[in-house]
């Protein structure tokens, strides 16, 4: 997993990592955890093709902000989001890890 280091992107206060195309870029250190949570995201991505991932995962957040009226609780509620939070923790997720296992966190 390629992780580039960077003071100012992504943007806003509140990130310190995004993952774009399954390459992290950070404003800090990351650490095991936050890597895992990264990867996740990885493996979702690639299951869904890179395109269709950002395109769900703005449709769902749209809905989710909707939902909570609230932009960090919608975040929080994306599915994608919800599976890696849950299992970011378990550093052997990415073995075990079913495909496309986000659909049950929908
Ligand atoms: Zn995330």
């Amino acid at each position: 997993m390629k992780i580039i280091h960077n003071k100012w992107f992504p943007f806003g206060r509140g990130m310190i990592a995004i993952n774009l195309f399954g390459i992290i870029f950070a404003k800090q250190h990351l650490s095991r955890v936050d890597e895992n949570h990264e990867y996740i995201h990885t493996l979702q991505q690639r299951e869904l093709l890179f395109i269709f991932f950002y395109l769900f995962y703005v449709i769902e957040w749209i809905i989710r902000v909707i939902q909570t009226r609230s932009l960090i609780k919608g975040y929080l509620r994306i599915s994608f989001e919800r599976e890696a939070y849950e299992n970011q923790r378990q550093m052997n997720y990415r073995e075990e890890r079913r495909l496309f296992a986000w659909r049950k966190y929908l």
